[in-house]
């Protein structure tokens, strides 16, 4: 147990089979504040072994969770709901050390994730089912929904919290039982949302946590043992096309969220505040560490320039610095190799060309920040309109027509959100219709609910979690044709 946060439980070892314990070869990982550099604890480094361990643990666990009844799970999940609430400040002070994040985005993250337990407390009680009569008349087809099975779920560290409920709930509300290996980088708040959960009543095994430095071991050993049936991973799309294959092996049922290079389409008749203030909200949630972060920012030639002014304006004045300190507004990024990649990037675009208006720099100081910054006449052709950025940085092209906006936004392997501006509804729609994306901000930055579908399309994912389709990617229909005519 670690005493980071006052009136917080944060575990610091492996939960198997409801149990705290070391790894089984008793190693650690250190856990760093990316606002100072310094190491905040050690955590139990997951092996091979612990990985076969959880599989045991969530297979014992497993018939007897899926034949709780659904107000049974809906309870339990509500109280984790509620506790998590309870906690809300705690929990979002953990969050801004390990990740690093503003003080408003970690508790408007907390808020976020809880409502996943909530949300999915309210679904469990309302799984479909069908009956319906065959064509032939001669039988009914009956369908119903049943648990996959054990889960394996593996989240990454800009949301620590929300990737790790939006899977959890969904998982058990179904009646899965769950093996979650959040990211190295963050480990500390899927071990306190474990010790929430065990609070919250969910039974031994049904949920067990596994960090693990040794990721691509452990996924491997579980993803290779055939009592597992699901994998959900939120994460990087090289990751994923890498998971996608290993799960080929036991050809698992995989739910995956992937990586964004999210287009912010402003026509020339959108409303300019209401455009400025979308992009803020689109590009600096989490400091722009978001897979829904704005990358590209295409804006119609004739307002491109005021539109860049202000855009400028609002992103030089924000306060950059440690997340704990509540007047801050963009932390720093989560590690030194993250500040290296937005130095290349920026780097790339001002030598093909590109205007700094504001930011562009490292500030003088320890830890892993990087100012605020604009770009402007920025070449197609630059790496930074190809790359998720993952930080602060808002490069800004101008377009002449909606068919051009449409084709450049379009141009990428990506799909997961893009974002639109303008004053005329219906040309919104149409846009929005045309965009190659799995969600559409039209006119809002902000799109993230857990009643809505959230995933992409192309290599941004496949499935959606969050709404009643995020637990139908954890139950298998069964078919069973009958007939009771006389
Ligand atoms: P990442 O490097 O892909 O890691 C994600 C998770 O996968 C971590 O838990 C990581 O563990 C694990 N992992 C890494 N290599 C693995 C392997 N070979 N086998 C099994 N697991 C492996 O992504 P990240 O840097 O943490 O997160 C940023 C990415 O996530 C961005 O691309 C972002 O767009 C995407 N994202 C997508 C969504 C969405 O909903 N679509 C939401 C949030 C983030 P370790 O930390 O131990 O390496």
């Amino acid at each position: 147990m670690s005493d980071i946060v006052d009136g917080l439980t944060i575990p610091t070892s492996l939960y198997i089979g409801g149990t705290w314990r070391s790894s089984s070869d008793s190693s650690t990982f250190p856990v760093v504040d990316p606002a100072t550099g310094e190491t905040i604890t050690e955590v139990a480094n997951g092996t091979a072994e612990d990985a076969l361990a959880c599989v045991d643990a969530a297979e014992l666990a497993a018939p007897v969770w899926a034949a709780t009844s659904p107000r049974e799970r809906s309870t339990i999940l509500l109280r984790a709901f509620s506790l998590m609430i309870e906690k809300k400040q705690q929990l979002a002070e953990l969050i801004v050390r390990e990740n690093g994040k503003a003080m408003a985005d970690a508790l408007g993250e907390v808020q976020y994730s809880a409502e996943f337990f909530r949300w999915y407390a309210e679904e469990a009680v309302r799984i479909p089912g069908e009956i319906t009569d065959s064509p032939s008349g001669q039988n009914k087809i009956l369908v119903l929904r049943q648990p996959m099975g054990i889960a394996l779920l593996i989240t990454p560290w800009n949301f620590p919290a929300a990737m790790a409920t939006r899977k959890i709930g969904p998982a058990l509300a179904a009646g899965c039982t769950a093996i979650l290996k959040p990211a190295s980088e963050t480990p500390l708040t899927a071990l306190a949302i474990g010790q929430i959960l065990e609070d919250a009543g969910v039974p031994p095994g049904v949920v067990n946590i596994l960090p693990s430095r040794a990721s691509g071991t452990v996924a491997n050993a579980i993803l290779h043992d055939p009592r597992v049936r699901k994998l959900s991973f939120t994460g990087s799309t090289e990751v994923g096309r890498t998971l996608l294959a290993v799960a080929a092996d036991q050809v698992i049922s995989c739910s995956m969220e992937l990586g964004g290079n999210a287009p912010l389409v402003v026509c020339a008749d959108a409303d300019l505040e209401v455009a400025v203030e979308g992009a803020m909200v689109a590009k600096m949630r989490n400091g722009g560490q978001a897979c829904t972060a704005a990358n590209r920012i295409y804006v119609h030639r004739s307002i491109a320039d005021e539109f860049s002014r202000r855009l400028a304006e609002r992103m030089a004045g924000l306060n950059v610095g440690s997340g704990l300190d509540t007047a801050v507004d963009v932390g720093p990024l989560v590690n030194l190799e993250s500040v290296a990649k937005v130095e290349q990037l920026v780097d790339d675009a001002v030598q093909r060309g590109a205007t700094t208006v504001t930011g562009g720099a490292r500030p003088d100081s320890p830890g892993y920040f990087y100012q605020p910054t604009v770009l402007t006449d920025v070449d197609p052709q630059s790496q930074i309109l190809e790359e998720e950025i993952f930080g602060p940085i808002a490069p800004v092209v101008a377009f002449d027509t909606d068919d051009e906006a449409i084709e450049m936004a379009n141009g990428t392997i990506y799909g997961l959100v893009a974002y639109v501006f303008t004053q005329d509804l219906a040309r919104g729609l149409r846009i929005s219709e045309r965009l190659e994306a799995g969600m559409i901000g039209l006119n809002r930055g902000l799109i993230s609910d857990a009643a809505a579908p959230f995933g992409g399309v192309k290599q941004s994912g496949l499935g959606r979690e969050g709404s009643h389709e995020g637990l139908l990617e954890y139950t298998e229909p069964k078919y069973i044709a009958l007939d009771w005519s006389e």
